[in-house]
């Protein structure tokens, strides 16, 4: 063939791709110097806000009282003239709607001055409160496109900050957004509101043991591990189904993947250090704390960690780290792909949320200490949170479902959908002792040796991990593992808080209920005691430290009752309880309506990217597949009646030709099949849409990408149209 396709020019051009410079690597002093310089942050509210001011919003930040609306003017002022020195020339109110992104609407900080010129104006009114329309966000319902009105309210606990393009910087000011009745519109109020909860409960609790000297507040604290793939960008845009989904629709597995599991931890390619470079100065540049960089199992796979941080500063953290990553890559000519599922066969993506409480002063009520046995308030909020997740574990599975997300829990890389949580051996075994009566002893970690005499003797943990867990106590926090790569952390941290809220609740309640306010230490200490035995008796269930991929565990799960929703349509209804109901309006972090717009909105979100998914299958099988496969037909005929008129023997040549037709015909059925199965469900909506994508047109998808990833392997090299995993994975 003269022009050569596509494809093949793309992976000469990326072995080429040394055209892209670098960037220059930054040193300490120049990272440090960056450091928080875009983010309006503690530091620079001191410096810049008159002290009494100051001292008011740090009464909101670090107290939760209610901001002073008379500072405002003040504040705004402040930002206005800190921004415009940093060359910004708009604001926004920047707000996590539904979606799952974030939204924002820029308005310039000029108005005309009434004299033909212009001057810059930020009130304190346009820094606490927004209009904008934002009427086609999804409300579940909420709100009627006629009753449009929504407003944002600027969420002081979370600094603002500049949002930089090429050409333009902009005001971004953290907000929440509700409607004009007040419903919560975005993921940020009900994290808000669950902040509030679990900080007045812990409180209580705190009270009891006389541990709240000098604390105010007890904060949910967070620390994300974010996990991307980075492919080179000529391939993203030469693949519809990365462009429109995300995600690899078709795609032959290639002969390497990550059997030999040599890119883990491995050494990190130079084009892709230069992007983690280039996202980092950022990121740090924006006060975002990130600190761990590292190569993950799939090829092409990586991670970020940042340091953790109060939970609502870590959601708009997060949310601004994934942003950043998906903008950095284009400057080194790579794609990140965020998406759980980019590439079968291999390791997905999720996200770990780290999640632990500390008292404002800095005191975090995860840490064990030693002699943990003696540590009654460790244990009470380790009871709390054991109790909270065995409660609701299926709340804790709807907050991470998403159709995406189905592709990754369960598989072998990710845990499954059922919820267990991991101790390791030394709470285990205290957590048996309570059962059995009272806590006497801890299990004590010990020093290993390494056999050579040059090498430091090295502490040995009192318990190994667990990567299978999807709730795993790791040292001093838990760490959910199965949240998704591509979802906003903000509604799994506002189900968190909002279970453990209500377990520490009951056990402040039963506790006050017996030994009163001020109970002497032995009258609380025993109290304690029975009540931890009962909890651990109760929801013990959850407690699961072994392999949670192995088949024995999915059965003994079912044995005790453990809920195991393997697919978003089935663990959405979670939000369709009583219970559920019940929880989120007590701890007053979402009222029924609300709740019932995020089903709504979810379950239409699930339906919607699958939607998505299976026209985009239907265009690329027939506008790309087929084409390739037919001209492939079309050579292979050829060269048999070419073969047999030269009166050559062509079995095996025919055999091939015979093969081929068999499949053309095949894929040419499965893609009318799908495309007939797209079109009856246009006429469902919600559930039963849902229902209807995830029992026929899913099965329908494997049925059309199974024959085509077998063309895939048949059809010559040169014919074929889309990048291959091989391509894709390995060429950087
Ligand atoms: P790993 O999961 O591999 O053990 P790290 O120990 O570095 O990795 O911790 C992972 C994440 O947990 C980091 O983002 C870290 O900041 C966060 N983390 C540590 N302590 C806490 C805590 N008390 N609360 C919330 N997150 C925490
Ligand atoms: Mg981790």
């Amino acid at each position: 063939m003269s022009d050569m396709s596509s494809r093949i020019e793309t992976i000469q051009a990326v072995a080429g791709f040394h055209e892209i410079k670098p960037v220059p690597a930054k040193s300490y002093d120049q990272i440090g110097e960056g450091y928080g310089r875009d983010a309006f942050g503690i530091r620079t509210m001191r410096e810049r806000l008159p002290k009494d001011v100051f001292k008011s919003v740090m009464r909101t930040i670090e107290l939760g009282e209610r901001l002073d609306p008379s500072i405002a003017n003040t504040v705004a002022n402040a930002m206005k003239d800190w921004a415009i020195e940093r060359g910004a020339t708009h604001y926004t109110h920047w707000f996590h709607p539904l979606t799952g992104a974030t939204a924002e609407k820029h308005d310039s900080f000029l108005s005309p001055d009434g004299q033909g010129g212009s001057l810059a104006e930020f009130s304190g009114n346009q820094l606490i409160q927004g209009e904008p329309d934002a009427s086609s966000f999804p409300s579940g319902g909420v709100r009627q496109t006629f009753e449009a009105r929504g407003y944002t309210a600027w969420d002081a606990t979370s600094p603002v900050f500049i949002s930089r393009g090429t050409e333009s910087a902009t005001l971004c000011i953290p907000t929440v957004f509700v409607s004009y009745t007040g419903e919560a519109l975005d993921k940020k109020t009900p994290l808000l509101r669950s902040i509030d909860a679990v900080s007045s409960q812990a409180m209580r609790i705190l009270r009891l043991f006389g541990t709240d000297e000098g604390v105010s507040r007890v904060f949910a604290t967070c620390g994300p591990e974010q996990e991307y793939f980075l492919i080179d960008r000529r391939y993203y845009l030469s693949r519809p189904d990365l462009l429109m989904c995300g995600r690899t629709l078709f795609g032959a597995a290639s002969q390497k993947h990550q059997q030999l599991d040599d890119h883990y931890f491995g050494s990190i390619p130079d084009r892709v250090q230069s992007f983690m470079v280039e996202a980092e100065a950022r990121l740090h540049a924006l006060g975002v704390p990130v600190k761990t960089r590292h190569n993950e199992v799939a090829p092409a796979q990586y991670e970020l960690a940042p340091e953790f941080e109060t939970a609502n500063i870590a959601v708009d953290h997060q949310q601004m780290t994934m942003q950043i990553l998906q903008t950095s890559a284009p400057k080194l000519g790579l794609q990140c792909l965020m998406h759980e599922k980019p590439f079968a066969g291999v390791n997905g993506s999720g996200k770990h949320v780290n999640w632990s409480l500390s008292t404002n002063t800095g005191t975090n009520l995860l840490d064990p200490r030693d002699d943990t046995h003696t540590n009654m308030q460790f244990l009470v909020v380790l009871a709390a949170v054991i109790r909270a997740v065995d409660l609701h574990a299926d709340l804790l599975r709807a907050s991470i479902a998403s159709a995406s997300n189905d592709h990754r829990l369960g598989a072998n890389e990710a845990p499954p959908a059922i919820i267990s949580i991991f101790l390791g051996d030394m709470l285990t075994d205290i957590v048996h002792q309570i059962e059995k009566g009272s806590a006497t002893s801890t299990k004590k970690g010990s020093d290993m040796d390494l056999g050579a005499r040059t090498l430091p003797q090295i502490p040995r943990h009192s318990g190994d991990r667990n990567r299978t867990s999807p709730f795993a106590f790791t040292g001093n926090k838990f760490e959910f593992r199965a949240v998704g790569s591509n979802s906003s952390i903000a509604w799994p941290n506002a189900v968190i808080n909002t279970i453990v809220a209500e377990s520490l609740d009951h056990i402040a309640s039963k506790l006050e209920e017996s030994v009163g306010a001020n109970p002497t230490e032995a009258k609380l200490k025993a109290a304690v005691k029975k009540l931890l035995k009962q909890i651990i008796k109760e929801h013990k269930r959850v407690l699961f430290d072994g392999d949670n991929y192995a088949q024995e565990w999915h059965e003994e799960a079912e044995k005790r009752g453990l809920p195991n929703f393997k697919d978003t349509v089935q663990a959405l209804d979670a939000l369709k309880t009583k219970k559920a109901k019940d929880i989120f309006k007590k701890y007053g972090v979402l009222n029924p309506v609300e709740l019932e717009a995020r089903y709504e909105t979810y379950i239409e979100q699930y339906a919607t990217k699958l939607r998505i998914e299976a026209d985009t299958m239907v265009s690329i099988a027939s506008n790309m597949i087929l084409p390739a496969a037919v001209r492939y037909q079309g050579q292979l005929a050829t060269a048999v009646a070419q073969t047999s008129a030269a009166d050559v023997g062509c079995e095996e040549l025919r055999a091939s030709l015979e093969e081929l037709s068999d499949l053309v015909c095949q894929l040419r059925a499965d893609c009318s099949e799908l495309q007939r199965l797209t079109h009856e469900q246009r006429a469902m909506e919600g559930h039963d849409a849902a229902k209807f994508l995830r029992d026929n047109v899913i099965p329908a998808m494997t049925e059309l990408r199974s024959v085509a990833d077998t063309l895939e392997n048949i059809v010559a090299d040169d014919l074929w149209p889309l990048p291959k995993y091989r391509e894709m994975l390995f060429i950087k």
